[in-house]
């Protein structure tokens, strides 16, 4: 007999992230013989520096095999805390740290704290993806916080505060941000917190995972440096873009003191701890030399200006400075082909992969997602071939 799951409505309002599905498409195109370039998936091109790679690999030889602290191993704790203080001059308790398998888990965990019908969930639209998935998942409703191109994608402050009612339990916040490569400047977050005083029932999930990838001179200003609103913020970073550290899965967040146990309690729910030879490998990141983050960060400004001068050649597109991140994300309106359409012919007719503005949120419409985590010569390739399609072939 035929198996009917009787599943829980919960599970058809879980939404995805494009990207992968991309990859998975770029790839079965690649194993049948074409020649794709890939500027769809959101990770750095980057080996793990080697001194990393090897203090994971000792630490499997020194036979680090077994369970650690759900919360994470104490020295790659005060690590983070020391790394976080250096960074960004605010005092971090590291028993509020909380080591995760990646970034995304922190997302997760906050939508389970706060989210159930009748709340709202505040987030940026386009904005990472599964911002909106989870929210819609707890139940919660999303309420989304428009970004537009006018200020190179920055927060709107007032925006932010204009959407807070009684029902707001959490605001989502993304700095410098996926898709858009957008920077909130000091002046928006002041006014936010300062804003903040008159809704002291919302707390703040700020996703600072793209915080050492900053161009042209900006700086980033955490949220941890407002002391006001500590014990309501929930700071998620990670080592994932960072360090090229994506398939290691290791992340981590500052949980308020109140909230800590929560999500002590989720990860050993969930996955009981991140596996220990990635957490030796983390505390080496975080401790050793940073040469190698530098180096990558050239290479990804170098590229930057590359791409965003090269998308503005284009007819029918223009592209703000992208700010922050590694990902450009123009304004394709003019090509009069909407973006999910423009996405998929671009990689069948023109063996290049991106994702669609739409997979951002709805806000997303008329642009299209360009990662520029790929070299400079794919990335001039890439572009002279969307070149040709839309000067021959489109629409
Ligand atoms: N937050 C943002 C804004 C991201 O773009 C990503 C990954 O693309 C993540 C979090 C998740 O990172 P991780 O791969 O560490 O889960």
């Amino acid at each position: 007999m035929d198996f009917a799951p009787r599943l829980a409505p919960s599970i058809h309002r879980v939404g995805t992230e494009s990207a992968f599905e991309v990859l998975g498409r770029a790839q079965r195109l690649a194993d049948a013989g074409r020649d794709i370039i890939n500027l769809g998936i959101g990770q750095p091109d980057f080996r793990t520096p080697d001194h990393i790679v090897e203090a994971g690999v000792k630490a499997l030889r020194d036979g680090a095999h077994g369970y650690t602290p759900a919360n994470g191993l104490p020295a790659l704790r005060r690590a983070v805390a020391a790394d976080l203080e250096a960074r960004h001059g605010a005092p971090v308790d590291p028993d509020c740290v909380v080591v995760v398998p990646g970034g995304k888990p922190t997302m997760f965990f906050a939508m389970l704290m706060f989210g159930e019908p009748g709340a709202e969930i505040l987030y940026p639209n386009p904005g990472f993806p599964i911002y909106e998935s989870a929210i819609r998942y707890s139940g919660a409703t999303p309420v989304a916080v428009p970004l537009t191109a006018d200020n190179g994608f920055a927060l709107d402050a007032d925006a932010v505060l204009d959407r807070i009612t009684p029902a707001t339990r959490l605001i989502v916040l993304n700095s410098p941000a996926n898709p858009t490569g957008g920077v909130t400047p000091k002046d928006q977050i002041d006014r936010l917190v300062s804003g903040l005083e008159a809704h002291p029932h919302v707390a703040i999930l700020s996703d600072e995972i793209y915080s050492r990838m900053l161009y042209g001179g900006r700086t980033h200003t955490s949220l941890l440096t407002y002391p006001q609103i500590r014990n309501r913020l929930i700071l998620l970073d990670g080592w994932s873009k960072t360090y090229a550290m994506t398939g290691w899965r290791l992340g981590y967040a500052v949980w308020p003191e109140a909230l800590v146990e929560h999500a002590v309690r989720l990860c050993i729910n969930d996955h009981s701890c991140v596996n220990a030879a990635a957490q030796h490998a983390g505390i080496a990141a975080l401790t050793g030399p940073q040469t190698a983050v530098d180096e990558m960060m050239a290479a990804f400004d170098a590229r930057r200006r590359a791409i965003v001068e090269r998308l503005n050649a284009l007819p029918g597109v223009t592209c703000t400075d992208a700010a922050g991140a590694f990902y450009a994300f123009p304004d394709i309106r003019g090509t009069g082909l909407g973006a999910r359409t423009l996405q998929d012919r671009l990689l069948e007719e023109a063996g290049v992969a991106t994702v669609a503005g739409t997979s951002f949120g709805a806000h997303g419409e008329g642009y299209l997602r360009l990662s520029y985590a790929n070299s400079l010569d794919n990335i001039h390739t890439a572009l002279d071939r969307i070149a040709e399609f839309l000067e021959t072939r489109a629409p």
